[in-house]
């Protein structure tokens, strides 16, 4: 099944209709989904449809928690739940979605995966919707499912690729290889689709050379969009097992950090847009129910483009001179750099780690937004 792993899905599944769960989701979609792509605000409606028996056993998935715990939404709540989104969203000019998420959704049935994509369809039709997305393994894919997934105008199709590198699947039981990955990412693009791989971190047997070269392949198969995903020891899973034998060690979170830094960058360089950096900090991951271990932290994709401003300001106490604290015409030096708005967050650091590392160099630091700033460009105006 590609997927986010289960402990993600067992929080958010339980989130598609009471309007209860809706207020919950509110700000996973914003916060998650919400991005500001030139101008147009772009949402997904996440519809979860775990499935219930999958023949594979991943070793960082839980299925028994899969199967326990989460219902496949019926159709009728599929449609309310996208009406309740929709009347939820600003008003404004925004690119809507419609996201199948946390199942194989082309291993469930033809006529359940036409019903849920029917539902769709009148607000494809009315311009509510402008498309859909799924996920899925790359070894559910075929021509006659991709005919079918056109017919009903999906959009995007998403594949739990997980790595690409042949030891890192067969140590984590994936059930497919990377030349299934190849062939189906093949056959989507050739069909027109928008194309996302999906990738774990941290696998056993796995190094950052290899997810280096795994991103590298992402790239290479023309993949639009990624996730990136730190494997995690949950509970009752295989890896729990081989974590409590000692056979398996999770990265820390420090190295996690690192090695999404170098694949944030080498993607962005690409040109892909990473959509997901660490899992959702679902209850049971933060209450500690379902996490045993691992590189889990509930900001992660903070703490990644924290490190990456980190490299970017470092020059900036390479540079500071004498005893860096006094400038060279003997005064105590000030800087200000100014950012654009949308990376002030990052720049300053999670928990002012950034601030507080040139505080150590300069008597006074201060960040400034500039709106004629794009990217991760900044200005710097030192001793003012
Ligand atoms: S065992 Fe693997 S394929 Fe099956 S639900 Fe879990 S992650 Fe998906």
């Amino acid at each position: 099944m590609s997927r986010v792993p289960d402990s993600q899905i067992a929080i958010v599944s339980t989130l598609t209709t009471s309007d209860n769960h809706l207020t919950k989701i509110r700000s996973f979609l914003f916060g998650i989904f919400a991005t500001n792509m030139q101008r147009l605000k772009h949402y997904t409606i996440p519809i979860f449809t775990p499935e219930m028996a999958c023949p594979f056993q991943c070793v960082f998935c839980n299925q028994q928690k899969i199967s326990g715990h989460l219902q496949n939404p019926d159709f009728r709540e599929v449609t309310d739940t996208i009406r309740k989104y929709l009347s939820s969203f600003k008003a404004g000019e925004k690119q809507v979605e419609v996201g199948f998420f946390g199942g194989t959704f082309t291993g469930i049935s033809a006529d359940i995966q036409e019903g849920y994509l029917k539902t769709v369809q009148p607000f494809l039709d009315s311009g509510e919707v402008h498309g859909i997305r799924l996920s899925t393994r790359p070894d559910y894919i075929d021509d006659e499912v991709l005919t079918r997934l056109k017919e009903y105008r999906v959009s995007t199709i998403e594949l739990g690729a997980q790595s690409l590198d042949n030891t890192v699947l067969q140590a984590a039981r994936r059930g497919h290889s990377v030349q299934q990955v190849e062939k189906a990412a093949a056959l989507i693009r050739a069909a027109g689709f928008d194309l996302g791989l999906q990738m774990m971190i941290g696998l056993p047997d796995d190094t950052l050379e290899k997810a280096l070269a795994t991103a590298q392949k992402i790239i290479d198969f023309g993949a639009s969009n990624t996730r990136i995903y730190p494997t995690l020891v949950i509970k009752g899973t295989v890896l729990h097992r081989w974590y409590e034998q000692g056979k398996y060690k999770p990265l820390s979170l420090e190295e996690a950090v690192v090695w999404s830094k170098q694949l944030l960058l080498k993607f962005e360089k690409a040109g892909l847009r990473v959509i997901r950096l660490g899992l959702h900090p679902s209850e049971g991951l933060l209450d500690g129910s379902e996490w045993v271990a691992g590189p889990f932290h509930p900001s992660f994709r903070e703490l990644v483009l924290t490190e990456i401003w980190h490299d970017l300001l470092k020059p900036l106490i390479d540079n500071v001179g004498t005893n860096g604290r006094v400038g060279t015409n003997g005064r105590l030096r000030r800087i200000e750099i100014e950012v654009p708005p949308s990376e002030i967050n990052y720049a300053i650091g999670y928990g002012g780690k950034n601030r507080k590392i040139l505080l150590e160099h300069f008597q006074n630091v201060k960040f400034i937004q500039n709106t004629a700033l794009s990217g991760r460009n900044f200005k710097v105006k030192d001793n003012v």
